[in-house]
């Protein structure tokens, strides 16, 4: 079946950690880590991130990356754990994940103009719809499936379902766009959609219904082929 719309997910697919943000709110508990050091504990931190979704939820795999990442910074490990909480419990108001990923942004506009329907698909805190608004991103997304407010998270072939739905389209006819193996690529294969792995760590599964992607224009590489862009 011939693809039709995209979804992309949020979190280091379309923005990423805005390491700068955190290094200030970090400063308003009085702790100084440099943004570089935050930058060096980054791929450590994803990985355990990664090994916490396999498991299951979304809490606990946020909280594992925070603490991992600041003890990584060199924060002592009670003091990172406290962090980590504070932070989580901040996100609905102050979102760290705002920093837009070059090129990604406007790719999704550039499918959005040429009539293609694109949505996001984000294990998120509830609030993501209103951070897409406050940075200025809005305007491509016909949909924006937050786990956090429908209650099923990626990789449920519930939340890829109900996003399906609300683009008025087949999980066959989507591709959807995303990081994490488990949640994204794995998620999406098993509702029936095709899959782009975005990012450092992706790379050829051996599923030709999975595409690898490094960069933005690699994302859009890939959407040519599947005849969703020229
Ligand atoms: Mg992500």
């Amino acid at each position: 079946m011939r693809a039709r719309a995209v979804t992309f997910d949020a979190g280091q697919t379309l923005v990423e950690l805005d390491t700068a943000m955190l290094v200030s709110r970090l400063v308003e508990r009085g702790v100084e880590v440099a943004e570089r050091a935050l930058a060096g504990a980054q791929p450590a931190a994803w990985r355990r991130y990664e090994e916490a979704v396999t498991a299951g939820g979304h809490q606990a795999p946020w909280h594992l990356f925070m603490t991992s990442l600041l003890v990584g910074a060199g924060v002592a490990p009670t003091a990172a754990t406290d962090l980590a909480t504070w932070l989580w419990d901040q996100q609905p108001v102050r979102n760290l994940w705002r920093r837009p990923i070059t090129g990604m942004f406007e790719l999704a506009q550039e499918l959005a103009t040429a009539g293609t329907p694109v949505g996001i698909i984000s294990n998120s805190e509830g609030r993501l719809a209103e951070l897409i608004a406050e940075i200025g991103w809005a305007a491509p997304f016909a949909v924006i499936v937050d786990s956090g407010r429908l209650g099923v998270a990626k990789p449920a072939r519930a939340i890829f379902e109900h996003a399906a739905r609300a683009l008025g389209v087949t999980p066959a006819e989507i591709v959807h766009v995303g990081d994490s193996r488990t949640a994204d690529v794995e998620g999406a294969r098993g509702a029936g959609m095709r899959a782009i792995w975005f990012g450092a760590a992706a790379h050829a599964t051996g599923d030709d219904g999975v595409a690898a992607a490094v960069d933005a224009a690699a994302v859009r590489a890939a959407l040519a082929r599947w005849e969703l862009i020229r």
